[in-house]
């Protein structure tokens, strides 16, 4: 009884101490109130007791929104080339065409990395690649062609809004009509990145010649009216401000109202070490990265101001690493992303999580954060029951080796993937795989 009244007169204590327009806010947001541009951005500016009652208030509607599980995917990352025509400043992943570390995967590659992956319980291939020069505009739907030949069930995740554009271009159609040949080619969804901070001005200073923003959003919202869902994500820790990050959620809630067609929110801070545009410094007053705080912040604040629209706040382990990422399960997130397989994107930058985590491993941070592991599919179907039990998955034991699957920087240096030796060869096989393009084409 003495212990409670302590910690009543301590709750008391912190509420007392809280900034009146944080509380006033946070009220609001409880109340089931939108928070404008300024509300969200005054919570970017919480520190101290102010940001304790800010991850609460996210916790308490993180619960609201969808309870006490935590999903997560099984899935394989296939970045089938990392050579592009663009240099976007925090990309340390892409190469230029007579780059000797420049790779492409072969389809028959691209197609065995799928299946190995679903022969071990993955539902979903994430496809996303740098663009390579002169590309085939029938590259992308036989990919997916291909993959969906042989593994029909399989859900492929894939292409960006920057590949869409860059795809829509060579093929010299509107977006709309490359969106149409993606899906019938068996795409099921899009992930939601090249999105950074979605404000022109800010684009061209850490990555010119980046699709804008209203491109973005035309992809985004043609997909969404086309019936092919996508994420939602900011990249942050850089030069944006707080008012940037508020104003970027803003944009993202007033989309999902219109649309209801993102699964999720992902927040991604910048991995900076191999960045060019910080190891060059190429741009005044760029930040390392986010900060712990921020990237807590971040996921709280993305929860409350996208309530109740956006179910889904996705925590990247690959990003912040398991410490970080499960601590941000108590502040609004309740997704983990997923196995991966091969992460390469943020390891070329600098990222030292790995590029694999086993669902075993996943539900182990999921169960130590008192909360209840579920695998998702990429649509958040659950597929395992909710139960005390861990039931064993079969990329659990695969993860015991996971030289099987090589690395990403095994892969810049393997000859048989040469980019300068096969992307002739590939775009030859999709300019000559008739029936796949006919296909992709809708005839
Ligand atoms: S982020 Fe994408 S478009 Fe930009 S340089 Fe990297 S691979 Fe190319």
């Amino acid at each position: 009884m003495q212990e409670m009244t302590a910690l009543r007169e301590m709750t008391d204590r912190l509420l007392s101490t809280a900034s009146p327009d944080v509380a006033r806010i946070l009220d609001r947001a409880l109340a089931g109130h939108e928070l404008s541009v300024e509300e969200g951005t005054r919570l970017f500016e919480t520190h101290g007791p102010d940001l304790l009652l800010v991850t609460l208030v996210a916790d308490e509607l993180r619960r609201r929104a969808v309870g006490d599980v935590v999903t997560y995917v099984v899935n394989r990352n296939i970045n089938f080339t990392n050579v592009c025509i663009k240099r976007c400043g925090f990309c340390a992943f892409s190469r230029g065409h007579r780059e000797e570390q420049g790779y492409f995967l072969p389809l028959e590659e691209v197609v065995r990395r799928a299946r190995e992956a679903w022969e071990l319980g993955a539902t979903e291939v994430c496809i996303q690649a740098g663009l390579p020069p002169k590309m085939d505009p029938d590259l992308y739907p036989t990919i997916c062609r291909a993959i969906k030949a042989e593994l029909p069930d399989i859900h492929i995740h894939g292409f960006s809004p920057e590949e869409v554009v860059y795809g829509a271009l060579r093929a010299r159609c509107s977006v709309e009509e490359y969106l149409l040949r993606l899906k019938e080619a068996g795409v099921g969804s899009l992930p939601g990145t090249s999105a950074e901070i979605l404000d022109d001005e800010f684009r061209r200073l850490i990555s010119p010649g980046r699709i804008t923003t209203a491109q973005w959003i035309e992809v985004i919202t043609t997909a969404h009216r086309l019936g092919i869902p996508t994420t939602a994500t900011i990249m942050y820790g850089h030069v944006e401000s707080n008012r940037h990050r508020a104003a970027h959620l803003a944009l993202i809630r007033e989309i999902q109202k219109e649309t209801g067609g993102f699964t999720e929110f992902v927040p991604l801070s910048l991995v900076h070490s191999e960045a060019p545009m910080y190891r060059k410094r190429l741009v005044p007053g760029l930040r390392p990265g986010a900060t712990g705080e921020e990237v807590v912040k971040m996921h709280a604040v993305a929860r409350i101001m996208l309530y109740p629209y956006v179910r889904n706040i996705q925590v990247s382990w690959v990003k912040e690493g398991p410490k970080l990422a499960q601590w941000c399960l108590n502040a609004g997130a309740n997704d983990l992303g997923g196995t991966l397989i091969n992460e390469s994107i943020s390891t070329a930058a600098g990222a030292t999580y790995g590029q694999l985590v086993p669902p075993r491993e996943l539900r182990r941070w999921i169960r130590d954060a008192g909360r209840i592991p579920a695998e998702r599919t990429t649509l958040y179907e659950l597929r395992t029951p909710l139960t005390e039990e861990d039931p064993p998955h079969p990329l659990d034991e695969a993860a015991e080796h996971p030289e099987r699957f090589g690395s990403y920087f095994e892969l810049i240096r393997d000859e048989r993937f040469s980019f300068r030796k096969h992307y002739r060869i590939v775009l030859q096989q999709v300019s000559t795989s008739a029936p796949l393009r006919d296909a992709a084409n809708g005839a």
